[in-house]
Parts: structure tokens; sequence; C-alpha cells
């Protein structure tokens, strides 16, 4: 689905003298590469505070803990998304909310969250799923109507751009009161190991943050509250700022796939091809396709690994399915695009080092099985 060797290649000689330079320095932890990196990426999103932590989860637990969120808080959450985003709030022991989501876009869809708030309601958490932006016009709206916190789980969409309801851009992840991403070595700006950061404009909120991930701490050994040690280190930090310089460069090597996946599909009746919505652009994180119920989807994914074309399943299980919520209070709502889009998508590879060859290979054994 990734070639992170060949991309590595690309950049070996920086990456290498960067990782080096930390070895020497011996700065593992907390080095200068974390407070570097920690600026190069505020100036990226144009935000006032990231703050660098150990993971994509981590980001979304310590959002939710510095939002001072309690036992028993509604938190409205879409149920097609990567399990890391629904499963802080039942570890937090927040009550899952779970709304269904447009089928066109994948993303949570703001008629149903406004359908379930209830007075219980705190907080609302959009997923930029695959790689595109949320209606964020519309949550923003609810959410300022309702009095909610906003959580951007950005993990997928990182570099994404936005507009606004003035017409003004804004990078996903500093819409909402705060925004979580992961540098899983897969997604977009992934790192050589796990690495996260959350990002805010609220001064107040980033200080609290900062005590969370660092475990309550306000001064060294002067601990205030309850909170975790969640951390990303210097030789992650010193291969994300080499990284982060290529970032625009790797979102146009991914549209480029997505033109060509959606050119090659264009006159295949049983496919649908990925939407890009006008209100932002598409960083494709996953390039994800719908087929009608006539095709066997599961005898595709099989086909093509006989092919050794790596088709994916992106999320076979939705939320709201998942034993570990069974056991937990929730809510569910109307499910029914989510079910149906879990029976009918897949995933074909996306990423920065696909060639034409591998691209017309991939889409011609897709469509050999569907002609069949
Ligand atoms: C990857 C991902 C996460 C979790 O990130 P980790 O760094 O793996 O903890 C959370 N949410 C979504 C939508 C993701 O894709």
């Amino acid at each position: 689905m990734v070639d992170l060797k060949k991309q590595y290649e690309q950049i070996k000689p920086e990456i290498d003298k960067a990782i080096l330079n930390v070895v020497e320095s011996s700065q593992f932890i907390n080095g200068p590469e974390v407070r570097s990196f920690q600026q190069d990426l505020e100036n990226y999103l144009d935000v006032k505070h990231v703050i660098p932590c150990a993971n994509g989860t981590d980001a979304l637990q310590i959002s939710m803990m510095a939002l001072g969120l309690q036992p028993g808080d509604e938190v409205i959450t879409p149920s097609y998304t990567y399990i890391a985003t629904t499963e802080v709030i039942g570890l937090l022991r927040l009550k899952p909310v779970f709304v269904d989501c447009d089928p066109d876009t994948f993303n949570i869809s703001p008629k149903e969250i406004e359908k379930a708030i209830t007075p219980k309601t705190k907080a609302i958490v959009p997923v930029h799923l695959y790689g595109q932006a949320c209606d964020m016009n519309a949550i923003m709206e609810i959410a300022e109507a309702n009095n909610l916190f906003v959580i951007e789980d950005n993990a997928q969409a990182i570099g994404c751009d936005y507009k606004l309801a003035d017409g003004s851009m804004a990078k996903t992840g500093t819409i909402g009161d705060v925004g979580c991403t992961s540098f899983f070595p897969s997604k977009n700006l992934g790192c050589y190991g796990d690495g996260g950061a959350i990002c805010t404009n609220n001064d107040e909120l980033a200080a609290k943050i900062r005590m969370v991930a660092n475990h309550g701490q306000s001064k060294r050994y002067y601990h205030d509250l309850v909170g975790c040690n969640s951390r990303l280190d210097s030789i992650q930090a010193a291969v994300l700022r080499i990284k982060l310089r290529e970032l625009d460069n790797y979102i146009k090597r991914r549209n480029e796939a997505a033109d060509y996946y959606n050119e090659a599909f264009a006159d295949v009746s049983q496919i649908t091809t990925p939407v890009r919505s006008g209100q932002s652009n598409h960083v494709f994180h996953q390039y994800t396709l719908k087929l009608t119920d006539d095709v066997d989807r599961d005898a595709l994914v099989q086909f093509l690994a006989s092919k050794e074309i790596p088709a994916m399943i992106y999320y076979p299980v939705p939320a709201h399915r998942q034993k570990m919520f069974a056991q937990l209070e929730t809510t569910c709502h109307e499910m029914t695009t989510t079910d149906w889009l879990t029976t009918r998508v897949f995933s074909l590879p996306m990423h920065t080092e696909l060639t034409t060859e591998q691209l017309n290979y991939i889409t011609e054994s897709v469509k050999e099985f569907i002609r069949k």
C-alpha cells in the first residue's frame, strides 16, 4: 500500500545526516530538533501552538483530558473511522455517540450530528477521513450554537486546505478547538517510528495540553493534575523536519496517482471513484472506491492479492459494531450509510512513489476482474 523504502532513498543523505546528528548529540528526548520541528509545523499549519506527542491516539486522549471532559459526557463521533478515534472516548469513560456519514465524502454528516445532540453532549470529533476535510463550516456552526468543543482528528489529512465560511483558507486541524495528528510511518507525513502532535490557537488550552502530556507537571517535580507521558523523540523530530519540507510535493504526487486512477475507472460503471468536495483539496491518504452491489468485493481483493496488488478494506467493521463497545455505554444513531459502505469500499495502493507502469498494472487488473 505504501513504498517507504523508495521514498527514503529520495532523501537519504539528508535523513542519514539528521539522524546521525541526534545520535552524536545524545539528546534523544526533548532535544533541539523537537522544538525546531514544533516551530516548523506551526509555520506550515499557520497555527499558534503545536504540541508534539508520542502518537495520534495519545493526541486524541490528551486533547480530551485537557478540555476537561468528564466521565459520562457525550462525544459525537463517526462510526466509520479508524478505531483510535472512538477508543479513546471509551478509555476516558466518556460516552461515544455514533452518527452516520455522508455516502459521497465518507465524512461525518452534519445533519446527523444535529440530531444526536442532547443536554449531555460536550464535544464533536470530526475525522477528515482518507485525506479530505469534513464539512467544517457546518460543524463549527453547530458547535457554536450548542456550545460544544470540536476536536479534529486530522491523522489522515495533514496538509489539507479548507475554505472557511468567510472565504479564507485554513489547514485542517486548526479550525476546531484542537486538532490531532499522527506521524505513523504510513501517514502522509510519517516518521520512522511512532509520533503525533496536537495543535491549537488557544493559549490556555495549549498550556494545559503541555501539562497533561508531561505528567501533569507545571514546573519540574510539581504535578498539578493526573496526566500521562507522551513525547515525540528527537530522532523522529529530525526526520519529520526533513519530510515536512516534502509534504506539499508528496500531496501533489498522491493527487497525480488519484487522477490516473480516476481516469482509468471513468468508464467502469461498477466503480465510483472518490469525490473531491468543493470546500477542500484532497490529500489522498487513501484512494477508496465504492463498488456496486453486483461485484463480489472480497473476491476482487483476493484476485488483486493473487497478482501481488495489495488492496485493503478500510474499514471492514465500523466502530459501533466492535466488541469493545459492547461493554460500554454508547448511543448509536442510524447507520445505514456506514453499514453499507463497510461492505462496498476498497482501497488501492496510494503513495508518493507509484509509477505509471504500476498504476497501469493495478487499474488493468481491477478492470480484468470486473469484466470477467
Ligand atoms: C492513524 C490514525 C489514528 C491514530 O494514530 P496512531 O499514531 O497510530 O496512534 C487516529 N485516527 C485516525 C483517523 C487515524 O488514521
